[in-house]
């Protein structure tokens, strides 16, 4: 994940810091999490180290571009053979994924958007968001956490934020909690998380 807002000194946590310091409590040896927008796999070789030898990985990108490059920087560090990638959007999830892990997955994130230096045109929808969301809150451990990283700075990332946010304001309280955080005074509008636990 790049850091590209800011590069002043700052001892409070930045965006994807943040990002990984949620998912590293959440996910342990040993564990199954998902990665469900590819892109180029920075998350994915993240999630994979922090499942380890026993755990396993499953990502998710609608783009054939994204599944090579992600290949290409999980066999560069060694770990292609705890991660299982499908070509497939991740409000396919509960069914791409084997039932025998239900109830196991600790940790996923959606970096959501375009991908940087790619087709434009393919972007995350707030429709097949929210639908993995309500998958994985079914399929999660409870202490599971979904860490959605929203990019509003272009014209369909702010309509995925009214959106993403109007959902996830609305999620009982008695199924999981629902954290923002988000740099409020900063210009050109920087992404921010929600992160949402399964209680
Ligand atoms: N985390 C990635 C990285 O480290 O490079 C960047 C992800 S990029 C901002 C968003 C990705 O979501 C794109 O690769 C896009 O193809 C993918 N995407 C769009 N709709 C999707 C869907 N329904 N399911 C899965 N991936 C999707």
């Amino acid at each position: 994940m790049k850091e590209q807002w800011g590069t002043d000194l700052m001892k409070m946590e930045r965006i994807l810091p943040f990002a990984k310091s949620i998912l590293k409590k959440a996910v342990q040896p040993g564990d199954i999490a998902v990665d469900a927008t590819l892109g180029n796999g920075h998350d994915t070789v993240f999630l994979a180290e922090l499942v380890g030898e026993t755990g396993k990985v499953f990502g998710f990108d609608v783009q054939m571009e994204a599944i090579r490059s992600s290949e290409e920087r999980l066999q560069q560090n060694k770990l292609t053979e705890r991660v299982t990638l499908f070509h497939a959007g991740h409000e396919q999830l509960s069914l791409m994924i084997p039932s025998e892990w239900q109830g196991k997955i600790t940790g996923a994130i959606f970096n959501l958007g375009y991908l940087p230096g790619s087709d434009k045109t393919i972007f995350t929808r707030p429709e097949t968001t929210i639908a993995a969301i309500e998958q994985l809150l079914e399929w999660m451990a409870p202490e599971g956490i979904i860490v959605l990283v929203i990019y509003h700075g272009h014209e369909q990332g702010a309509v995925e934020r009214d959106s993403l946010l109007e959902y996830c304001q609305q999620l009982d309280q008695k199924r999981a909690h629902v954290l923002q955080y988000q740099f409020i005074n900063q210009q050109n509008n920087p992404p921010f998380i929600v992160a949402i636990e399964r209680r």
